[in-house]
Parts: structure tokens; sequence; C-alpha cells
């Protein structure tokens, strides 16, 4: 069963609402004999019901919620258009509903449009004072919509971001890891030479068995902060698990990856974590190959990883 996105199930159930609350009026009008309106009611729930299906079909959210919001504004203004303003109230939930539908500029941009032509289509059937109540109301509903869905997209941006850094070190977990091979293996990437580095460091649990979790603990952040020091703005650096890492240095050929690796581990070795303590990191590299998986290529780095350790730690391996 196909497992539907949040943004989609807001869609399907703003696109259900608004059937439910335009269908009845549509009825009315037909009884009454009102035909215009009748017209532009049923068209407009015909459309809906269309592109909910289109929805439904293709998970195509971003064009169905432009086409929408389009749809809805034209429809709202035909309906004022062919009975004047006591329709006016429809458009006031109508241009909420674009901030459900677009990211805050685009809502804005469809909804002044509107609001221009709503000023076109009432000036001479309301009294000038009327129609300023309108326009002002609505300017100002839309200005709080825009505030709103800005500082809403801004907390999401910021949640996401927080999500993806591991708590203690500040690099980015495995959550960011994923997404940061998902990025890679695009075809617009898929060329790029790029190396991955797994990093793990030596007899770490003799660490926090001897000097305790704590000192291990900053043992990692400096760790991190050390590498982070080193490598370049364009590469990245996550925490895999535990005491175990991953750089993706990106443009990087096999000999200068060789070079980056030897320099990381001597860093690790020169510098002094806890007095009279030697900490040392193993570390498996492999170059991306053509044409290979992002988790055939991590296999072939931790491979070299386990040899590294197998052949005596605080030693680097690259793959060929
Ligand atoms: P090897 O050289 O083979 O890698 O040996 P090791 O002891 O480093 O490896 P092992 O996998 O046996 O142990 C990893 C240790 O790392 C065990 C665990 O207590 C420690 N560790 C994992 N995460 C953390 C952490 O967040 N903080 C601290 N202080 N220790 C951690
Ligand atoms: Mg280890
Ligand atoms: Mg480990």
């Amino acid at each position: 069963m196909l497992k539907r996105s949040k943004e989609e199930t807001i869609f399907l159930m703003l696109g259900a609402l608004s059937i439910f609350s335009i269908f009845p009026f549509g009825v009315v009008r037909l009884l009454q004999g009102n035909w215009a309106l009748a017209a532009v009611d049923l068209t407009i729930v015909l459309v809906i019901v269309g592109v909910m299906i289109f929805v439904w079909m293709t998970q195509k959210i971003r064009i169905a919620s432009i086409l929408a919001t389009i749809f809805y504004s034209a429809g709202m203004l035909a309906s004022v258009y062919v009975k004047g303003h006591a329709l006016v109230y429809w458009v006031y939930p109508t241009m909420i509903a674009a901030f459900f539908m677009l990211n805050a500029s685009e809502a804005l941009l469809i909804n002044t449009t509107s609001l221009v032509l709503l000023v076109v289509t009432l000036f001479d059937r309301m009294s000038l004072l009327d129609l300023s109540s309108v326009v002002i109301t609505l300017i100002l509903i839309n200005l709080f919509s825009y505030i709103f869905s800005y500082r809403t997209n801004l907390q999401h941006l910021e949640l996401n971001h927080q999500a993806e850094l591991d708590f203690l070190t500040g690099v980015g977990n495995r959550r960011a890891f994923n997404r940061k091979m998902t990025e890679l293996f695009r075809p617009h990437n898929a060329r790029i030479d790029a190396c991955l580095f797994v990093l793990d460091l030596d007899h770490f649990k003799y660490v926090n068995d001897q000097f305790g979790h704590a000192v291990g603990d900053q043992v990692l952040v400096r760790f991190c902060e050390l590498m982070r020091s080193r490598i370049r703005a364009i590469d990245s650096m996550f925490r895999f698990g535990g005491e175990e890492f991953v750089i993706v240095a990106m443009r990087t050929d096999h000999e200068s990856a060789k070079n980056l690796a030897e320099e990381l581990r001597a860093l690790v070795e020169g510098t002094i974590f806890i007095p009279n303590y030697q900490v040392t990191v193993s570390i498996g590299v492999a170059k991306r190959c053509e044409a290979e998986s992002g988790d055939a290529w991590f296999q072939r780095a931790d491979a070299m990883l386990y040899e590294a350790k197998q052949a005596g730690r605080n030693q680097i391996i690259m793959a060929h």
C-alpha cells in the first residue's frame, strides 16, 4: 500500500472540504434556476474532483497545488463577478487557503493579482467606503498569513537542520549522511569524483573503561573539531554511530585522498587528547567507481577500515 505524504493528505483533505462546502450551494442554485452561479459552483467542484484524482494517481502535489490555487482564485472571482459583492466573503478563505497550498511568496503573488482583479470587478458595484474596507481587511489577512507562513517555514527548516545534527559532536548524523548520499547519486552529481573515508577510533572501549565515559565524550568532540579544521568546506563529516565517522571528500582523486587520509591520521596521532595516553584512528578509504551503488561504495571503504584494524590499527588503507 502506497504511503501518502503529509502534503498530499492535506491537499486531499482541503479538496474534500471545499467540495463539501461548495457543492450544496451549486445544487441550491440549480434548484433556484440561477444557472450562471450554479455553473460556476459545479465547475469548481468538477475541477477539484479532477485535480484530486490527478494527485491521487500521480502524487504530483506541487503542480496540482499551483493549478488548484489559480483555479480557486479564478472561480472565486467569477462568482463575485456574477453575483456581486454578496459573495465577497468567499474571498477570505480562498486567500488563506493559498498559503496552505503554496509557499508564502507564491501565495502572496497569486492573491495580489486576485485582489487587483477583485477591485476592478467591484469598483462600480460597491460604495468606495465598503470597497476600501474589503481591500484593507484582505491586505491584513494576506499580511498575517504571509508572516505566519514565513515563520512556520523558518521553524521547519531549523527543525530539519537540528534533526540532522549529532547532539554530542555537532557533525551531521546518520540521517544527514543518507541525505548527502542521495544527493551525490542524483544524475547531475553522479560523475563527480568523490572519496569516502570511514574513520574509527582505536581501542575506544579501553578509553572509556580507563578514563571514564565523560573523557571519552570529550575525545569524540575534540576529534571532530580536529577533523573539521582540516577538511575543506566542500567536504562533509558525519557520525555514523558510536566512535565511527564518515568523511565525504568531494572532487578528490585517489592520490589526494590518500594524502588527506594520512594527514588526518597523523593529526590525531600528534594531538594530546588525554595526558599520557595516545589516541589513534584507523581509516578505510574508497573512491567512488562508476555505476557503483552508495551501499557498495560504503562497503568497500568499510572493508578497508576492517583491514586497517586487522593490520594493527593507527593506519590508513585505500581501496583499489
Ligand atoms: P577498535 O579499535 O577495534 O575499534 O576497538 P574499540 O574499542 O574502539 O571498538 P568497540 O566497537 O569494541 O568499542 C567501541 C566503544 O565506543 C564502545 C562504546 O562504549 C564506545 N562509545 C560509543 N559511543 C560512545 C559515546 O557517545 N561516548 C563515549 N564516551 N563512548 C562511546
Ligand atoms: Mg573503535
Ligand atoms: Mg567502532
